[in-house]
Parts: C-alpha cells; structure tokens; sequence
C-alpha cells in the first residue's frame, strides 16, 4: 500500500515596518486544486508533488500571502483551524510535507503572535503526535525560532537567492522523508542562532556568499550529514527571533550536527564584514553606469521590494529617470491602481496627465508628475512566468497600464509583485531587453531571468519605508550585528 502523505503550504513574508495591510491574495487553495495549481511549477508544492509520486499525496490547505505587514488574526486563525481539520480528516498519514515562509508575524497588540511558524508546527505535532514525520522547507529568510526547531522533524532553508530551488528543496524534503520510512533515517537537528542579521550581500552566484554555500555544500558532503543550512534570516520584523542562522541535521547524531553548526557559524562570523556594503543613490548608480560603459544597466530599488513588504510605489528612481531625461529607460513596476485607472478611462494613444506613486506612505517620496502618453493597457494583468522563478505558474498584476513620458517608460500595475521576469511587461507591449536603463522593484529575484542579458546591476538606496538606517526595533531577542557592534557569537 502507498504511504499517506498529507501536503499544504502556509506562506507569509512580514514587515512589522510597513503600512501595507495582508490578505491571502495569493493563493487560498485547498484539496485538489492544490494539485491544479501547483503541478508542474518551480515551488516548494510543485516540489513535492513532483518528488513525491510513489505516495497518496493528501492535500490539506495552501494558504499564501504576497509580503506585507502581519496578517490579521481573523484570517490566520481560520486557515489554521482549516488546516488542522483538513489534517485530522486525512486520517491515519505516514507524514506530513508544509511548506512554511518562515518570516510570518500575526496580528497585533495583545493578539500579536511572534512565531506563527512555530505556533502552526506546535499545532500540527499535536494533531499527528510525536512519531509521525513533519518535514518543512523554508525561505532563505526566515526568522527560525527554537520552537520550529523542536516541533519539526527537518528544517531544510533554500540554498540560492534569487531563489531558484523552491521546488528542489521541496523534492529534498520528500527524499529525506522517504529515507525516514523506509531506511529508519532518524534527522536530528542542531539550530544554531546567528548573533547577526545579513546585509546586502545576499546573492549565492556571486562572492562572498558563493564561498559560503560552497562551504555549507563541503560539510553536506560529509559523512552522517543530511543536510545543512544558512538562513540569511529576514530584518524587516521587529520580533525576538529575528536574525540569521544555521541548521545541521544529521542521521541521530546531535553531538556532530552541533559542532558542525558551531564551525559554520564560526566560519560566517569571522567573515561578517563581508555581508554588507554601502549602496548608491541612483543618481550616483547612473554615473557609475555611465564611466563604466556596460549596458543595459539594471537599477535595483531594493527598499522598495513588494517581496520584502514594501509598497511598491516609492518614487525616487521615476524622479531621477526623469530628470535625467534617459532614452529607453523603463521601471517595473509602480504600483499605483489610482493613476492605471485613470489610463484606463483616457485609453490607448491617450496622453494622460498624471501623479504617479508616493500614495501608500509619505515615507515612499512624493507622487511624481507626469504628463504621458497610454501605450498598453490590461484590465487583470493576467501572463504566464516563463522563470527561471515561478516557471509555468499564472501570474496577475491586476488593473494595468503601460505608460511614457519622453524615453521613460512606467509600468503601472495594482498587484504588488516584483518583477520575477521579462513576461509581464511583454504582454503590455515593453520588452526589457530592448531598453539601456531598467529599474526594478526587487533585491535579487529579478536576476534570475535579467541577470543572463544586463551589462551591469547596481542595487541602489532611495527613501521609502524600509530604510534601513532608520528602522525602529524595540523587541529583539538578542543582540545583532551590525545594529550592535558589541553582539559576541
Ligand atoms: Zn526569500
């Protein structure tokens, strides 16, 4: 007989910074259409659907929310109890298969809880009790608590960022638990809390972090290993787990997965100068563009990045573009439903005049004016990702309108999601590749499909409500660097 395995995914990215408010917009799935909508995609799901074909995959609930600020307890509250119901009706499982974020904040004041991660997992363990397999892979940015150490039986964090191995860590996730079932594989895990959060130097393709996932991929290779991770963690969330750490799990040896988490810890904290550098404002990144002569050059406004939780409609590079008078130039995106439906009621070949973003926060900039002509328009945004990220999933960036002023094009959407590739902004008549001067709304996601074709990438600094500099953190659990110089390992 097939081993039961039941699956679901419960997955928010939350800024306890911004002012943008949560709901699961973007996916509320359950049972089948779990299957429907996962089948065949690079995500963690799509990973375990794919791996997981020798079993009676069960799915309970797929729960996820674009990042943004916490999530309302009146919406995490019943996902949850769905969940567990879904759970107990799949009754007797051989294991369990939940995709987590890993960086999720619920509710507020009194009702606020920290953990959510480690709450839903204390809440599944109590469902199937202590024997039955519990398997969770995780963003790279994940907030880890000890409790989500405990209640799990493997955590396993994403090894490239852009993070391109959703699905594979999801495959990795269903291989370890075979292994559980039928070789007696016992994972025990050794969670070892970074006194730091990582800066700016993040991308895994490229130094210093392609040394150290070289180095977490060497202590893998050793014998007794099962896996090993290096959670970057995720800072925008003012709450007592935040930070950075490091998960071993080895074959029921604790003594060995701790040493091996101390040497890698250890290892990233002599290096910890390395994670971070000092950005341009954009102005500056297209004078450094400029001397340097290779283009296309992509202008990453990474404190506005709607996967980090940001708005989306900051205004500083629109402005500098514009001031700068740039010939092919284009951003991607502005959120702004306000002025796309202004395009919308003026129509194609219209030109429009318009404020553009700033909308969401005063700390976002100020709207820009722009006096433009409606190149394209699109009442859902509705494409296809081509990937590498999210490839063969559907994508909506909702009410939409393609924009110019002059060489500098604006892509207006309503949804707020990062530029994962060049398909969007195709369907709305702008092709990236045809550009000299690009700004995209994302840290690193975008490099994915971009970085293959640009000449150059400077990841720059303008205002808006993630400005790191000025973050007010009240409730941290325990000293980190930068923010503390005298934080110790
Ligand atoms: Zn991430």
């Amino acid at each position: 007989m097939k081993k039961r395995i039941a699956i679901g995914s419960v997955c928010h990215e939350t800024s306890t910074f911004t002012p943008v408010s949560s709901t699961w917009d973007r996916f509320y799935v359950r049972g089948e259409d779990i299957f429907t909508t996962f089948t065949g995609t690079n995500t963690p799901v799509g990973g375990f659907i794919d791996a997981g074909q020798d079993f009676e995959l069960i799915p309970l609930l797929s729960a996820e929310a674009h990042p943004a600020g916490p999530l309302p307890r009146e919406l995490f509250d019943p996902a949850l109890d769905e969940l567990l119901q879904a759970l107990r009706d799949a009754a007797p499982i051989d294991g369990v298969l939940l995709y987590l974020h890993g960086s999720m904040v619920v509710g507020s004041g009194e009702d606020q809880i920290d953990d959510p991660e480690g709450y839903i997992l204390a809440a599944v363990r109590e469902v199937i009790g202590p024997e039955t397999p519990l398997l969770v892979p995780l963003d790279i940015h994940s907030n880890i608590s000890p409790l989500m150490a405990e209640m799990a039986d493997a955590l396993v964090v994403r090894e490239t960022y852009p993070e391109v191995d959703m699905a594979e860590r999801g495959r990795e996730c269903v291989n370890i638990l075979r292994r559980m079932l039928d070789q007696g594989l016992k994972p025990t895990m050794a969670f070892y809390p970074l006194p730091l959060i990582w800066g700016m130097n993040q991308v895994t393709a490229h130094e210093p972090m392609l040394s150290a996932i070289n180095y977490v991929h060497e202590i893998e290779s050793r014998p007794g290993v099962i896996n090993v991770s290096l959670n970057m963690g995720y800072f925008l969330a003012d709450v007592p787990d935040m930070g950075s750490s490091i998960i071993v799990i080895t074959d029921n040896d604790l003594q060995l997965a701790e040493k091996y988490a101390a040497e890698l810890a250890q290892w990233v904290w002599d290096r910890r100068e390395d994670w971070y550098y000092d950005l341009p404002t954009a102005k500056e990144a297209l004078a450094l563009a400029e001397q340097a002569g290779a283009f296309p050059v992509i202008l990453s406004d990474m404190r506005d990045n709607p996967g980090g939780g940001s708005p989306g409609d900051s205004t500083g590079i629109l402005k500098t573009f514009l001031e700068a008078n740039l010939r092919d130039a284009c951003i991607l995106y502005i959120v702004d439903p306000e002025a796309a439906a202004i395009c919308h009621a003026a129509g194609v070949g219209a030109t429009v005049s318009l404020a553009v973003g700033a909308k969401a926060s005063s700390l976002q900039g100020e709207p820009v004016h722009m006096q433009a002509e409606v190149i394209a328009l699109s009442e859902k945004g509705e494409f296809d990702y081509a990937g590498p990220m999210f490839a063969g999933l559907h994508g909506q960036m909702g009410l939409s309108a393609h924009i110019r002023q002059g060489g500098v094009h604006v892509l207006l959407v309503s949804v707020r999601e990062q530029p994962f590739d060049m398909e969007f902004a195709r369907t709305m008549q702008l092709d990236p590749q045809q550009m000299r001067y690009i700004a995209v709304k994302s840290t690193a996601h975008f490099r994915a499909a971009y970085e293959p074709w640009a000449g150059a990438i400077y990841m720059v600094a303008e205002q808006s409500v993630h400005d790191f500099g000025n973050l007010p953190f009240h409730r941290l659990g325990r000293k980190l660097y930068p923010f503390d110089m005298t934080a110790e390992l």
